[in-house]
């Protein structure tokens, strides 16, 4: 299982990989706001994917 966390604002892929994480964990980890268009990270904001890693090729 491949756990994706992406900006709800600009789609950035904030997190990716195996580990399961809470978006607040992430957010703290990439310093509150995306790294991709600098918005602040509302955890409620975020758009959660879990892949299975079987179907990405
Ligand atoms: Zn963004």
């Amino acid at each position: 299982m491949t756990l994706e966390v992406l900006c709800g604002g600009c789609g950035k892929v904030l997190y990716s990989g195996y580990d399961l994480r809470s978006p607040k964990e992430v957010v703290r980890a990439s310093g509150g706001k995306c790294t991709g268009c600098g918005k602040p990270i509302i955890p409620s904001d975020f758009t959660l994917e879990v892949l299975k890693a079987e179907e990405t090729v």
